[in-house]
């Protein structure tokens, strides 16, 4: 038995004692009745975007009982994940689903596979030509412009076109997608994949004018004044140097002027021994790249693989793929020989006390130093936004500011995404669509309306043994001569149809009924309504007959049953401390 199901039987051990101890297994000695409180499930508690993921899990599993098709299945997910996300196809490709991390799961068998499924519903929608949905608001006379087409502003634009306003996408590149097209590489993220789930926000009516940069070819202030809001999305495009003297030599690069010279399609010479300073998603795309350029590559970090903030998926395939790494060890010296660096000093690291990352800060071991050969060096030590042309909008420390909201500027200008401070993916999308959100009030003249927030489900409501055992599916991998042989391949599969199905229906619908049947099953007093019956609403409850003796919530497989005493209110449910609230 593994540690964690031995936790969950001593916790259901504890609701015994409890119940014995409160003489509740005879007669009517408990003043609790069961009510059934949806709680917000352990996987989108860990989403930053917020989607209903237990709603797309479950509308796939239910395809069957609910007498649907699984075509009709897959549209209603794809509508659930595109309220809040257009870009599921790629999010299921890069996103690093701390969904997953939250997965209550992942204490029996595994985490749900829940960022394939995303990826597949993506797939599928692109190959059905699904539309995203819009909101039957008709068209607003007000006119938004957004700055920058990376994932903050898409999912800015998306959110207002489907509202109904009439969006200009600015964008300075010559193509839109910001760091999805000029930051991630082909072998993750497929530039058609990229371009088809853009053209669906296009067809919203959304104009993306590229080669324009705002500061440059438009002012700030002249969107200030034609505009009715202006929403900034310029993310971090100016990679962050060494600060080492040699920099200036034409085998230096920083990280983004590097992958987006990559992606862009131009040529490299990074000659045969390749250093990348750096542990982040940024630095392993950079390593990876260079292998497959043929280069013999090590990545210098300055702790160990354990702080390695890169997704832990592509940290495995860079070592698969050959990318060897020093721990422990940060740049002092680029030595050169002429124009060129040759090679690097690095000066051996030990971890202390952990920083205000919550990672141990690394700190320097005296008089231990190691020169390591290079035939170029990429910094990928991070990326600040370039600002010119919006110091009037600038914290103070070289990024946008924002204030308490995380997304107002100032009035009628708002922003997201890496121009705040590095995120993700997921967090620009969450955070164009929640301004675009505050730009709708604004412009209407309502409240902004507040995101429900209800209790997790966390692990110790779930009653383990209900569920059958099932592995989690894994999606294939290319092989590896295969990949090292192209620069563009995808390396990670969708996973096919019926392996999505079964994935799907490992999911154990935490905090929310499934109508399984277990509390009528051991309800004595037919306080519970039968199976099919249970329409989720506390109210048809004949509470009136309850004994109090708590068999129901027991007998709940997915924490949707409490307890509650009516004369005071109080609960009882599971905490995170393995205890329970009363
Ligand atoms: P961006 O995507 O950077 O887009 C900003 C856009 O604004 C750009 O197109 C830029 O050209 C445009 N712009 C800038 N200034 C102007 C101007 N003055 N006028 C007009 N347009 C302008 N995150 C993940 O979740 N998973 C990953 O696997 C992952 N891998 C990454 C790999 C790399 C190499 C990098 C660099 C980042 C990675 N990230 C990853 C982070 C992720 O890409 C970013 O968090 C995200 O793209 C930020 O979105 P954004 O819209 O704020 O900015």
């Amino acid at each position: 038995m593994t540690p964690a199901l031995k936790r969950l039987r001593n916790s259901r051990k504890k609701i015994a004692q409890f119940r014995t101890k409160t003489g509740n297994a005879s007669k009517k000695e408990s003043p609790y009745i069961p009510v059934f409180v949806t709680k917000t499930p352990a996987c989108q508690g860990e989403c930053p975007s917020g989607t209903n993921i237990r709603g797309v899990l479950t509308t796939i599993a239910n395809t069957e009982r609910d007498g649907r098709t699984y075509h009709d299945s897959f549209r209603q997910a794809f509508e659930i994940i595109a309220a809040n996300n257009p870009f599921p196809a790629v999010c299921g490709r890069v996103c690093p689903h701390p969904c997953e991390s939250g997965c209550n799961r992942q204490y029996k068998d595994g985490s749900l596979a829940i960022n394939n499924v995303e990826r597949f519903i993506g797939d599928y929608a692109l190959r059905n030509g699904f539309a995203l949905p819009a909101e039957p608001a008709g068209r607003r006379e007000e006119k938004i412009a957004v700055v920058g087409s990376g994932p903050a502003g898409l999912s800015a634009a998306y959110q207002l076109a489907r509202r109904g306003y009439a969006v200009t996408v600015f964008e300075a590149f010559a193509r839109p997608g910001g760091m999805l097209r000029y930051g991630i590489p082909d072998y993750r993220l497929p530039q058609d994949v990229l371009d088809s789930e853009i053209d669906r926000i296009r067809s919203l009516g959304v104009d993306i004018r590229c080669n324009v940069a705002v500061g440059r070819d438009i002012l700030l202030d002249d969107l200030r004044r034609e505009y009715a809001a202006v929403f900034l999305g310029i993310g971090a495009h100016a990679g962050r140097s060494l600060g080492l003297p040699g920099e200036d030599a034409a085998n230096f690069f920083t990280v983004t002027h590097f992958l987006n010279r990559i992606n862009s399609g131009c040529t490299v010479n990074v000659g045969n021994k390749v250093l990348v300073v750096g542990g982040g998603d940024a630095a392993i795309d950079a390593a990876r790249i260079c292998r497959r350029l043929g280069a013999d590559v090590t990545m210098v970090y300055r702790r160990t693989r354990n702080e390695m903030p890169a997704i832990e998926s592509e940290i495995v395939e860079a070592e698969e793929e050959g990318v060897k790494f020093r721990f422990l060890a940060a740049p002092v010296e680029l030595l050169r020989a002429g124009d060129m660096i040759t090679g690097m000093r690095c000066q051996s690291m030990r971890l202390g006390r952990p920083d205000a990352s919550g990672r141990r800060r690394p700190e320097p071991v005296e008089n231990d130093f190691t020169e390591l050969a290079a035939t170029a060096v990429i910094a990928a030590i991070g990326q600040v936004p370039c600002m010119q042309g919006f110091e009037s909008v600038d914290s103070g420390r070289g990024w946008i500011r924002a204030d308490s909201t995380g997304i107002t500027v100032e009035d009628g200008v708002y922003s997201g995404g890496d121009a705040l401070g590095l995120s993700l993916v997921t967090t620009s999308i969450y955070q164009g669509r929640i301004a675009a959100a505050a730009i709708d009030a604004r412009l209407r003249g309502v409240r902004l309306p507040v995101e429900e927030k209800t209790v997790i489900a966390n692990r110790f409501s779930i009653y383990y043994d209900h569920y059958a055992a099932s592995s989690r599916n894994e999606p294939a991998s290319l092989p590896l001569a295969e990949r090292m042989a192209d620069l563009q391949r995808e390396v990670v599969a969708t996973l096919d149809e019926s392996r999505i199905v079964e994935e799907c229906a490992r999911c154990m619908s935490c905090g929310l009924c499934f109508d399984c049947g277990n509390c009528w099953n051991v309800c004595g007093e037919n306080v519970m309504p039968l199976k099919g019956r249970l329409k989720g609403d506390s109210a048809g409850l004949a509470t009136s007959d309850c004994k109090g003796c708590r068999h129901c919530m027991d007998e709940c497989p997915c924490g949707f049953i409490e307890m509650i005493d009516p004369a005071t209110g109080k609960y009882i449910r599971a905490s995170m401390d393995n205890s329970y609230l009363v």
